[in-house]
C-alpha cells in the first residue's frame, strides 16, 4: 500500500488524518509494505508525531531534490508511468495544442526532441534550443514535465534548464563520455536500450551514470534489430522483467519505437505493462500524417485517447487480449 502526499501541508492535518483513517491498516498490517511518501516541507512538531505513530520505520526529515521527488514517482508509482508527445517539436502550435490536450487527459510528462538522431543527415534535425524552449515554456504552463534527449555533452546545459528527464537515446546507449557527464547532473535520466545491445550492455551503461553519482534511472526498452522486418525493430518483453530484476530501476517501453506503426501500439503496449513495465512512452502528434519525422508510428488524440481508456481497463482486468488498431 501506497500512500502519496505531493506539496504536502506543512501543517500535517491533510495527511494525518488520511493515515489515522488507515491506521488500522498499520496496526493490523494488512499489507505486506506500506509507504508513506511526504513531499513537502512540514513542520518538526509534525515531524514527531509521524515518528511516533510509525517509530523506528519512519523516515521523516529526509528531503529530496526536485529531480529525486520525480524520480520517486517512478519508484513509488501506484499507477503506469506514461509520457506522451510528439517525436520532434515542431513548431509552437503543434506543442501548445500538445501540452493542452495531455493536461485534458490527466497526463504529467511530455515527451518531445528537439535534438533529433536522425538517421539520414538529409531528414529534419530538431529545433535544437528553441526547440527545448518552446517545449517547456508550453508544458510548464500546463503542469507537465519534460522528457527530452540529450546527443552531445556540449546540450547538457540546455537539457538542464529546460528538461525534467533527460534522455539518451538508442544510439548513444554506447556513448560513454556523454553518459559519464550525465553522472553529475541532478535529473533523471532515461537510457534506451541501445537497437542491438545485450541487456548486460545496456545495465553497464547505467553505471557509467551511477559511478558518476547520478542513479536516478530510468530503464526504457524500445526493440532491438532482429531479421523481422514487419516491424521497425522487436519489442523485447523478457528484457523488461529482466532488466528490472537485475538493475533494480523501474523500466518502462517505447511501443512506438519498437513497433514503427500506430495501429501496433496499444497492443504493444498492454503486453509491455502486463509484463511488468512500469510505464510507456508513446510518440503522439495533433496531425500525424503531417508529422515531421515517424509519422507512421504517431498516434492521433483520439487514438491515444483510446489507448489510455485501454490501459485503465486492462488495469481493472476488464480486457480480455489485446486488440490490434
Ligand atoms: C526518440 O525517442 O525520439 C528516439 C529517437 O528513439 P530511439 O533512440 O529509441 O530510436
Ligand atoms: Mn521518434
Amino acid at each position: 500500500m501506497i500512500y502519496h502526499f505531493e506539496n504536502a501541508d506543512p501543517s500535517g492535518k491533510e495527511f494525518l488524518a488520511v493515515l489515522e483513517r488507515n491506521a488500522i491498516d498499520f496496526e493490523q498490517g494488512v499489507f505486506d509494505r506500506t509507504v508513506v511518501r511526504i513531499l513537502g516541507v512540514i513542520k518538526p512538531e509534525v515531524r514527531e508525531e509521524l515518528a511516533k505513530i510509525y517509530g523506528r520505520r519512519s523516515r521523516a526529515g529526509t528531503r529530496l531534490s526536485p529531480a529525486k521527488a520525480l524520480y520517486s514517482e517512478f519508484t513509488h508509482r501506484t499507477e503506469p508511468i506514461i509520457i506522451a508527445g510528439p517525436c520532434s517539436v515542431e513548431s509552437e502550435e503543434q506543442i501548445a495544442e500538445t501540452a493542452i490536450f495531455l493536461e485534458s487527459v490527466g497526463i504529467r510528462f511530455m515527451r518531445g526532441g528537439a535534438y533529433k538522431p536522425r538517421t539520414s543527415p538529409d531528414s529534419f534535425q530538431g529545433l535544437g534550443r528553441s526547440g527545448l524552449k518552446l517545449l517547456s515554456h508550453h508544458a510548464r504552463k500546463h503542469g507537465l514535465k519534460v522528457v527530452s534527449e540529450v546527443m552531445d555533452r556540449s546540450q547538457i546545459g540546455d537539457l538542464l534548464e529546460h528538461a525534467d528527464i533527460i534522455q539518451v537515446g538508442s544510439r548513444n546507449m554506447f556513448n560513454y563520455t556523454l553518459l559519464t557527464a550525465l553522472g553529475s547532473v541532478d535529473k533523471p535520466i532515461l537510457l534506451k536500450r541501445g537497437m542491438a545491445a545485450t541487456i548486460d550492455e545496456w545495465i553497464s551503461a547505467s553505471d557509467y551514470c551511477r559511478r558518476g553519482g547520478n542513479d536516478a534511472i530510468i530503464l526504457c526498452e524500445r526493440g532491438i534489430r532482429t531479421f523481422e522486418p514487419k516491424t521497425r525493430n522487436t519489442l523485447d518483453i523478457s528484457a523488461i522483467c529482466i532488466a528490472k530484476k537485475l538493475s533494480g530501476y523501474p523500466v518502462i517501453a517505447d511501443p512506438s519505437h519498437a513497433t514503427g506503426d500506430a495501429d501496433l501500439v496499444l497492443p504493444v503496449a498492454l503486453a509491455a505493462l502486463s509484463a511488468g513495465a512500469d510505464g510507456v512512452m508513446i510518440e503522439i502528434h495533433p496531425k500525424p500524417e503531417q508529422a515531421l519525422s515517424d509519422r507512421e508510428q504517431a498516434l492521433s488524440f483520439s487514438q491515444f485517447e483510446h489507448v489510455l481508456r485501454k490501459i485503465a481497463d486492462h488495469r481493472l482486468g476488464r480486457t480480455q487480449s489485446p486488440e490490434m488498431g
